[in-house]
Protein backbone atom coordinates (compact mmCIF):
# COMPACT_ATOMS: atom_id res chain seq x y z
CA UNK A 1 0.00 0.00 0.00
CA UNK A 2 1.53 3.33 -0.81
CA UNK A 3 1.38 5.46 1.86
CA UNK A 4 1.30 9.21 0.27
CA UNK A 5 -1.96 10.34 0.31
CA UNK A 6 -3.19 12.58 -2.78
CA UNK A 7 -4.89 15.68 -2.38
CA UNK A 8 -6.59 14.39 -5.87
CA UNK A 9 -6.93 11.19 -7.35
CA UNK A 10 -8.59 11.28 -10.78
CA UNK A 11 -9.85 7.69 -12.56
CA UNK A 12 -9.55 8.25 -16.21
CA UNK A 13 -6.55 9.10 -18.50
CA UNK A 14 -8.44 10.39 -21.44
CA UNK A 15 -8.90 13.78 -22.17
CA UNK A 16 -11.76 14.42 -19.55
CA UNK A 17 -9.59 13.36 -16.70
CA UNK A 18 -6.36 14.54 -18.01
CA UNK A 19 -7.47 18.33 -18.46
CA UNK A 20 -8.78 18.19 -15.24
CA UNK A 21 -5.31 17.35 -13.53
CA UNK A 22 -3.91 20.05 -16.24
CA UNK A 23 -6.45 22.89 -14.97
CA UNK A 24 -5.90 22.06 -11.23
CA UNK A 25 -2.19 21.99 -11.42
CA UNK A 26 -2.43 24.89 -12.78
CA UNK A 27 -4.50 26.65 -10.50
CA UNK A 28 -3.16 24.83 -7.37
CA UNK A 29 0.49 24.03 -8.19
CA UNK A 30 0.99 22.93 -4.73
CA UNK A 31 -1.88 20.28 -4.78
CA UNK A 32 -0.46 16.60 -5.24
CA UNK A 33 -2.49 14.98 -7.84
CA UNK A 34 -2.60 11.55 -9.47
CA UNK A 35 -4.09 10.64 -12.82
CA UNK A 36 -4.89 6.71 -12.91
CA UNK A 37 -5.49 5.08 -16.09
CA UNK A 38 -6.25 1.46 -17.40
CA UNK A 39 -2.92 1.55 -20.12
CA UNK A 40 -4.70 -1.20 -22.20
CA UNK A 41 -7.53 0.45 -23.08
CA UNK A 42 -7.94 0.69 -27.22
CA UNK A 43 -11.15 1.55 -27.23
CA UNK A 44 -10.87 4.88 -25.24
CA UNK A 45 -13.34 7.87 -26.74
CA UNK A 46 -10.37 10.29 -26.87
CA UNK A 47 -7.72 8.57 -29.67
CA UNK A 48 -10.77 7.28 -31.57
CA UNK A 49 -12.66 11.09 -31.90
CA UNK A 50 -12.25 13.22 -35.08
CA UNK A 51 -11.74 15.98 -33.12
CA UNK A 52 -14.22 18.51 -34.31
CA UNK A 53 -15.37 21.51 -32.58
CA UNK A 54 -19.11 21.46 -33.68
CA UNK A 55 -21.01 23.10 -31.10
CA UNK A 56 -23.18 24.39 -34.02
CA UNK A 57 -23.91 21.36 -36.49
CA UNK A 58 -24.33 18.92 -33.20
CA UNK A 59 -26.95 21.39 -31.03
CA UNK A 60 -30.44 22.74 -32.41
CA UNK A 61 -31.78 24.04 -29.22
CA UNK A 62 -30.59 27.36 -27.24
CA UNK A 63 -30.35 25.02 -23.50
CA UNK A 64 -27.35 24.94 -21.11
CA UNK A 65 -25.75 22.33 -22.88
CA UNK A 66 -25.62 24.69 -26.18
CA UNK A 67 -24.38 27.54 -23.87
CA UNK A 68 -21.57 25.00 -22.65
CA UNK A 69 -20.82 23.80 -25.63
CA UNK A 70 -20.05 26.97 -27.18
CA UNK A 71 -18.43 28.63 -24.41
CA UNK A 72 -15.76 25.45 -24.73
CA UNK A 73 -15.07 26.62 -28.49
CA UNK A 74 -14.77 30.06 -27.75
CA UNK A 75 -12.10 29.19 -25.38
CA UNK A 76 -10.26 26.58 -27.30
CA UNK A 77 -7.30 28.64 -29.33
CA UNK A 78 -6.16 30.04 -25.82
CA UNK A 79 -6.84 26.79 -24.70
CA UNK A 80 -4.42 25.31 -27.19
CA UNK A 81 -1.78 28.15 -26.85
CA UNK A 82 -1.51 27.23 -22.84
CA UNK A 83 -1.55 23.58 -23.91
CA UNK A 84 1.47 23.65 -26.35
CA UNK A 85 3.37 26.06 -24.39
CA UNK A 86 3.05 23.71 -21.31
CA UNK A 87 3.89 20.71 -23.25
CA UNK A 88 5.82 21.54 -25.87
CA UNK A 89 3.70 18.91 -27.88
CA UNK A 90 2.37 20.50 -31.12
CA UNK A 91 -1.16 20.24 -31.71
CA UNK A 92 -3.12 21.00 -34.59
CA UNK A 93 -6.12 23.27 -34.12
CA UNK A 94 -7.86 25.17 -37.11
CA UNK A 95 -11.11 27.53 -36.31
CA UNK A 96 -11.14 28.01 -40.00
CA UNK A 97 -14.99 26.39 -39.57
CA UNK A 98 -17.14 23.83 -40.84
CA UNK A 99 -19.70 23.19 -43.71
CA UNK A 100 -23.06 21.83 -43.91
CA UNK A 101 -24.17 20.50 -47.51
CA UNK A 102 -27.98 21.75 -48.04
CA UNK A 103 -27.88 18.10 -49.54
CA UNK A 104 -28.23 16.11 -45.90
CA UNK A 105 -30.40 18.69 -44.41
CA UNK A 106 -33.22 19.06 -46.92
CA UNK A 107 -35.86 18.69 -44.26
CA UNK A 108 -34.42 21.04 -41.51
CA UNK A 109 -32.31 23.89 -43.65
CA UNK A 110 -34.71 26.70 -42.89
CA UNK A 111 -35.38 25.64 -39.27
CA UNK A 112 -31.39 25.91 -38.78
CA UNK A 113 -31.30 28.65 -40.88
CA UNK A 114 -33.47 30.68 -38.56
CA UNK A 115 -31.78 28.92 -35.15
CA UNK A 116 -28.01 29.89 -36.35
CA UNK A 117 -29.85 33.46 -37.28
CA UNK A 118 -31.42 34.10 -33.78
CA UNK A 119 -28.41 32.50 -31.75
CA UNK A 120 -26.00 34.46 -33.63
CA UNK A 121 -24.07 31.89 -34.68
CA UNK A 122 -20.95 33.14 -37.50
CA UNK A 123 -22.98 31.21 -40.73
CA UNK A 124 -22.82 32.43 -44.23
CA UNK A 125 -24.88 30.77 -46.98
CA UNK A 126 -22.93 30.22 -49.88
CA UNK A 127 -24.22 29.89 -53.21
CA UNK A 128 -22.66 27.31 -55.64
CA UNK A 129 -20.44 29.57 -57.44
CA UNK A 130 -19.12 30.06 -53.82
CA UNK A 131 -18.46 27.01 -52.92
CA UNK A 132 -16.61 26.22 -56.24
CA UNK A 133 -14.36 29.10 -54.92
CA UNK A 134 -14.04 28.56 -51.55
CA UNK A 135 -13.93 24.31 -51.39
CA UNK A 136 -13.53 23.33 -54.81
CA UNK A 137 -13.10 19.99 -54.33
CA UNK A 138 -16.34 19.44 -53.15
CA UNK A 139 -19.20 17.60 -55.84
CA UNK A 140 -21.42 19.91 -57.00
CA UNK A 141 -24.07 17.86 -55.65
CA UNK A 142 -23.77 19.52 -52.21
CA UNK A 143 -25.79 22.27 -53.74
CA UNK A 144 -26.09 25.42 -51.34
CA UNK A 145 -23.50 25.28 -48.57
CA UNK A 146 -23.68 26.56 -45.18
CA UNK A 147 -20.05 28.09 -43.53
CA UNK A 148 -20.35 27.95 -39.71
CA UNK A 149 -18.00 29.46 -37.70
CA UNK A 150 -16.83 26.12 -35.45
CA UNK A 151 -12.91 24.11 -35.17
CA UNK A 152 -11.28 20.83 -35.27
CA UNK A 153 -8.66 19.58 -33.17
CA UNK A 154 -6.21 16.43 -34.06
CA UNK A 155 -7.20 14.93 -31.16
CA UNK A 156 -4.74 12.59 -30.50
CA UNK A 157 -2.21 15.36 -30.20
CA UNK A 158 -4.16 16.89 -27.72
CA UNK A 159 -4.25 14.22 -25.81
CA UNK A 160 -0.42 13.58 -25.76
CA UNK A 161 -0.51 17.35 -25.05
CA UNK A 162 -2.32 16.92 -21.98
CA UNK A 163 -0.24 13.78 -20.61
CA UNK A 164 2.89 15.47 -21.14
CA UNK A 165 1.75 18.70 -19.63
CA UNK A 166 0.51 17.12 -16.72
CA UNK A 167 3.68 15.00 -16.18
CA UNK A 168 5.68 18.75 -16.59
CA UNK A 169 2.93 19.93 -13.84
CA UNK A 170 4.30 17.22 -11.66
CA UNK A 171 0.97 15.08 -11.93
CA UNK A 172 1.44 11.47 -10.88
CA UNK A 173 0.29 9.31 -13.24
CA UNK A 174 -0.39 5.76 -12.57
CA UNK A 175 -0.64 3.27 -15.22
CA UNK A 176 -3.44 0.87 -13.24
CA UNK A 177 -6.90 -0.83 -13.55
CA UNK A 178 -9.06 0.38 -10.59
CA UNK A 179 -10.76 -2.74 -9.41
CA UNK A 180 -12.54 -1.56 -5.85
CA UNK A 181 -12.59 1.60 -3.42
CA UNK A 182 -11.89 1.15 -0.07
CA UNK A 183 -14.31 3.62 1.79
CA UNK A 184 -14.32 5.37 5.42
CA UNK A 185 -17.79 6.70 7.04
CA UNK A 186 -19.67 8.04 3.67
CA UNK A 187 -16.44 8.78 1.92
CA UNK A 188 -13.61 7.50 -0.18
CA UNK A 189 -9.92 6.62 1.21
CA UNK A 190 -8.59 4.97 -1.61
CA UNK A 191 -8.84 3.32 -5.05
CA UNK A 192 -7.86 -0.19 -5.22
CA UNK A 193 -5.94 -1.23 -8.38
CA UNK A 194 -3.87 -3.92 -9.92
CA UNK A 195 -0.57 -1.78 -8.85
CA UNK A 196 -1.14 -0.94 -5.18
CA UNK A 197 -3.69 1.43 -3.22
CA UNK A 198 -4.26 4.86 -4.22
CA UNK A 199 -4.99 7.05 -1.64
CA UNK A 200 -6.64 10.19 -1.83
CA UNK A 201 -8.28 13.44 -0.28
CA UNK A 202 -10.92 13.65 -3.34
CA UNK A 203 -11.55 11.61 -5.92
CA UNK A 204 -12.89 11.94 -9.85
CA UNK A 205 -14.64 9.83 -12.00
CA UNK A 206 -13.87 10.29 -15.31
CA UNK A 207 -13.85 6.89 -16.90
CA UNK A 208 -15.52 7.16 -19.92
CA UNK A 209 -18.03 4.56 -21.22
CA UNK A 210 -16.58 2.11 -18.26
CA UNK A 211 -17.82 4.75 -15.52
CA UNK A 212 -20.57 2.41 -14.96
CA UNK A 213 -18.88 -0.43 -14.11
CA UNK A 214 -16.86 1.60 -11.59
CA UNK A 215 -20.09 2.94 -10.31
CA UNK A 216 -21.67 -0.47 -9.73
CA UNK A 217 -18.53 -0.95 -7.47
CA UNK A 218 -19.67 2.13 -5.30
CA UNK A 219 -22.93 0.51 -5.35
CA UNK A 220 -24.33 3.69 -7.44
CA UNK A 221 -26.60 3.32 -10.71
CA UNK A 222 -25.42 5.50 -13.74
CA UNK A 223 -27.58 4.93 -16.58
CA UNK A 224 -24.81 4.89 -18.99
CA UNK A 225 -24.04 2.92 -22.02
CA UNK A 226 -21.36 2.92 -24.80
CA UNK A 227 -22.26 4.30 -28.36
CA UNK A 228 -20.07 2.27 -30.69
CA UNK A 229 -17.95 4.60 -33.16
CA UNK A 230 -16.57 2.93 -36.17
CA UNK A 231 -14.01 5.29 -38.49
CA UNK A 232 -10.93 5.50 -40.54
CA UNK A 233 -8.33 8.15 -41.67
CA UNK A 234 -7.63 8.13 -45.67
CA UNK A 235 -4.45 9.61 -46.99
CA UNK A 236 -5.36 12.69 -49.08
CA UNK A 237 -3.32 16.45 -49.42
CA UNK A 238 -3.71 18.49 -46.92
CA UNK A 239 -4.99 21.15 -49.85
CA UNK A 240 -8.15 19.15 -51.13
CA UNK A 241 -10.39 20.69 -48.13
CA UNK A 242 -9.49 23.88 -45.60
CA UNK A 243 -12.74 22.83 -43.88
CA UNK A 244 -15.01 19.83 -41.68
CA UNK A 245 -17.92 18.35 -43.45
CA UNK A 246 -21.01 17.54 -41.88
CA UNK A 247 -23.67 15.67 -43.29
CA UNK A 248 -26.62 13.31 -41.86
CA UNK A 249 -25.06 9.67 -40.71
CA UNK A 250 -21.02 10.95 -42.33
CA UNK A 251 -18.68 13.66 -41.67
CA UNK A 252 -14.79 14.80 -43.29
CA UNK A 253 -12.39 15.90 -40.58
CA UNK A 254 -9.30 17.84 -42.24
CA UNK A 255 -6.41 16.69 -39.48
CA UNK A 256 -3.78 17.88 -42.22
CA UNK A 257 -0.12 18.36 -41.87
CA UNK A 258 0.16 15.02 -43.88
CA UNK A 259 -2.12 13.19 -41.34
CA UNK A 260 -5.53 12.90 -44.17
CA UNK A 261 -8.31 13.27 -43.46
CA UNK A 262 -10.97 11.12 -41.15
CA UNK A 263 -14.34 10.23 -42.09
CA UNK A 264 -16.89 9.11 -39.52
CA UNK A 265 -18.91 6.98 -37.98
CA UNK A 266 -21.24 4.55 -37.03
CA UNK A 267 -23.49 5.21 -34.06
CA UNK A 268 -23.83 1.38 -32.62
CA UNK A 269 -25.98 0.23 -29.64
CA UNK A 270 -23.51 -2.36 -29.13
CA UNK A 271 -21.99 -2.70 -25.88
CA UNK A 272 -18.30 -3.23 -25.38
CA UNK A 273 -17.85 -4.22 -29.03
CA UNK A 274 -14.37 -3.66 -30.31
CA UNK A 275 -15.19 -4.75 -34.03
CA UNK A 276 -13.95 -3.39 -36.77
CA UNK A 277 -15.97 -4.06 -39.81
CA UNK A 278 -14.53 -3.71 -43.16
CA UNK A 279 -17.98 -3.49 -45.43
CA UNK A 280 -19.24 -0.64 -42.80
CA UNK A 281 -15.82 1.56 -43.20
CA UNK A 282 -16.33 1.25 -46.91
CA UNK A 283 -20.01 2.51 -46.85
CA UNK A 284 -18.70 5.11 -44.95
CA UNK A 285 -15.79 6.32 -47.11
CA UNK A 286 -18.44 5.65 -50.24
CA UNK A 287 -21.08 8.32 -48.38
CA UNK A 288 -17.87 10.45 -47.83
CA UNK A 289 -16.86 10.33 -51.55
CA UNK A 290 -20.38 11.65 -51.95
CA UNK A 291 -19.56 14.73 -50.76
CA UNK A 292 -15.55 14.90 -51.87
CA UNK A 293 -15.31 12.55 -54.73
CA UNK A 294 -11.53 12.40 -54.11
CA UNK A 295 -11.79 10.48 -50.97
CA UNK A 296 -13.03 7.16 -53.26
CA UNK A 297 -9.59 6.79 -54.35
CA UNK A 298 -7.32 8.02 -51.12
CA UNK A 299 -5.37 5.02 -49.54
CA UNK A 300 -7.09 4.09 -46.52
CA UNK A 301 -4.16 4.65 -43.08
CA UNK A 302 -6.20 3.10 -40.45
CA UNK A 303 -9.87 2.34 -39.27
CA UNK A 304 -10.89 2.06 -35.93
CA UNK A 305 -13.67 1.88 -33.31
CA UNK A 306 -13.97 4.32 -29.99
CA UNK A 307 -16.70 4.44 -27.42
CA UNK A 308 -18.45 7.31 -26.35
CA UNK A 309 -20.27 7.69 -23.07
CA UNK A 310 -24.01 7.97 -23.14
CA UNK A 311 -25.79 8.87 -20.39
CA UNK A 312 -29.84 8.14 -20.47
CA UNK A 313 -30.23 11.95 -21.39
CA UNK A 314 -27.25 12.43 -23.49
CA UNK A 315 -25.85 14.99 -21.61
CA UNK A 316 -22.28 14.81 -19.46
CA UNK A 317 -22.72 14.06 -15.99
CA UNK A 318 -20.28 16.56 -13.56
CA UNK A 319 -20.46 17.43 -10.00
CA UNK A 320 -20.15 16.10 -6.89
CA UNK A 321 -21.82 13.10 -5.18
CA UNK A 322 -24.47 13.01 -3.30
CA UNK A 323 -23.22 9.50 -1.89
CA UNK A 324 -19.97 9.91 -1.01
CA UNK A 325 -18.87 13.53 0.55
CA UNK A 326 -15.28 13.32 -1.84
CA UNK A 327 -16.51 12.07 -5.22
CA UNK A 328 -16.94 13.40 -8.14
CA UNK A 329 -17.81 12.35 -11.63
CA UNK A 330 -17.05 13.86 -14.95
CA UNK A 331 -18.24 11.98 -17.28
CA UNK A 332 -21.47 11.17 -20.16
CA UNK A 333 -19.46 13.60 -22.63
CA UNK A 334 -20.99 11.57 -24.93
CA UNK A 335 -20.31 12.43 -28.29
CA UNK A 336 -18.99 16.15 -27.98
CA UNK A 337 -16.28 15.50 -25.46
CA UNK A 338 -13.62 16.86 -27.33
CA UNK A 339 -15.25 19.93 -27.90
CA UNK A 340 -16.05 20.14 -24.28
CA UNK A 341 -12.51 19.69 -22.91
CA UNK A 342 -11.49 22.63 -21.54
CA UNK A 343 -14.30 24.49 -20.46
CA UNK A 344 -15.25 20.82 -18.68
CA UNK A 345 -11.71 21.10 -16.94
CA UNK A 346 -12.07 24.91 -16.12
CA UNK A 347 -16.10 23.66 -14.34
CA UNK A 348 -14.41 20.92 -12.83
CA UNK A 349 -11.46 22.51 -11.10
CA UNK A 350 -13.41 25.29 -9.95
CA UNK A 351 -16.12 22.60 -7.83
CA UNK A 352 -13.30 20.90 -6.97
CA UNK A 353 -11.77 23.85 -5.73
CA UNK A 354 -14.94 25.60 -3.88
CA UNK A 355 -14.53 28.72 -6.45
CA UNK A 356 -18.09 28.02 -8.52
CA UNK A 357 -21.46 26.61 -8.08
CA UNK A 358 -22.71 23.01 -10.00
CA UNK A 359 -24.91 23.97 -13.28
CA UNK A 360 -28.08 21.64 -12.40
CA UNK A 361 -28.58 20.23 -15.78
CA UNK A 362 -25.37 18.43 -15.62
CA UNK A 363 -25.75 17.79 -11.23
CA UNK A 364 -25.18 13.95 -10.84
CA UNK A 365 -27.54 14.49 -8.55
CA UNK A 366 -30.76 13.73 -11.38
CA UNK A 367 -28.92 10.20 -11.29
CA UNK A 368 -29.01 9.99 -7.36
CA UNK A 369 -25.39 9.52 -7.82
C1 LIG B 1 -15.83 7.42 -32.96
C2 LIG B 1 -15.91 8.65 -32.08
C3 LIG B 1 -15.88 9.90 -32.66
C4 LIG B 1 -15.93 11.05 -31.85
N1 LIG B 1 -15.82 12.28 -32.43
C5 LIG B 1 -15.83 13.39 -31.65
C6 LIG B 1 -15.65 14.67 -32.22
O1 LIG B 1 -15.42 14.81 -33.42
N2 LIG B 1 -15.72 15.77 -31.42
C7 LIG B 1 -15.94 15.66 -30.08
O2 LIG B 1 -16.02 16.69 -29.40
N3 LIG B 1 -16.09 14.45 -29.50
C8 LIG B 1 -16.05 13.32 -30.26
N4 LIG B 1 -16.19 12.08 -29.68
C9 LIG B 1 -16.50 12.00 -28.26
C10 LIG B 1 -15.26 12.13 -27.38
O3 LIG B 1 -14.23 11.37 -27.94
C11 LIG B 1 -15.56 11.66 -25.96
O4 LIG B 1 -16.71 12.31 -25.44
C12 LIG B 1 -14.39 11.96 -25.02
O5 LIG B 1 -13.19 11.55 -25.59
C13 LIG B 1 -14.59 11.26 -23.69
O6 LIG B 1 -13.38 11.34 -23.01
P1 LIG B 1 -13.14 10.57 -21.64
O7 LIG B 1 -11.80 10.97 -21.16
O8 LIG B 1 -14.32 10.78 -20.74
O9 LIG B 1 -13.23 9.03 -22.03
P2 LIG B 1 -12.14 8.04 -22.65
O10 LIG B 1 -11.30 8.70 -23.66
O11 LIG B 1 -12.88 6.82 -23.09
O12 LIG B 1 -11.20 7.70 -21.45
C14 LIG B 1 -11.63 6.91 -20.37
C15 LIG B 1 -10.42 6.58 -19.56
O13 LIG B 1 -10.81 5.87 -18.39
C16 LIG B 1 -9.93 4.77 -18.22
N5 LIG B 1 -10.58 3.75 -17.41
C17 LIG B 1 -11.80 3.20 -17.57
N6 LIG B 1 -12.05 2.29 -16.61
C18 LIG B 1 -10.96 2.27 -15.81
C19 LIG B 1 -10.58 1.55 -14.64
N7 LIG B 1 -11.41 0.65 -14.09
N8 LIG B 1 -9.36 1.78 -14.11
C20 LIG B 1 -8.51 2.66 -14.64
N9 LIG B 1 -8.83 3.41 -15.74
C21 LIG B 1 -10.02 3.20 -16.31
C22 LIG B 1 -9.63 4.33 -19.64
O14 LIG B 1 -8.51 3.52 -19.72
C23 LIG B 1 -9.42 5.70 -20.27
O15 LIG B 1 -8.11 6.17 -19.98
C24 LIG B 1 -16.08 10.92 -30.45
C25 LIG B 1 -16.09 9.66 -29.88
C26 LIG B 1 -15.99 8.53 -30.67
C27 LIG B 1 -15.96 7.17 -30.03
Amino acid sequence: MNKNIHDLVIIGAGVIGHSIAFRVKRMRPELQVAVVGDPMNSLMASRAAAGMLAPFGECDRADGFFRFCRESLDKYPAFIDELVQVSGVPVFLSMAGSLMPSLFYKDSWEERKRFFRDQGVPHEIWPPARVRERAPHLSEKCGEVMWVGEGQVNNRQMHDALAIASARLGVTRLEANVSGFIKDAGALAAAVTDRGDVRGRRFVLASGSWAAALGEILGVSLPMKPIKGQMCRVQVEDDRLEYTVHGKLTYIAPWRGGHGFVIGSTMEDRGFDPGVESDVIDRLVEKAAEVLPCLAAAPLIEAWTGLRPAARDLRPVMGKSERYGNLYYSTGHYRNGILQTPNQADYMAGLLLGERNEIAEFSPSRYHL
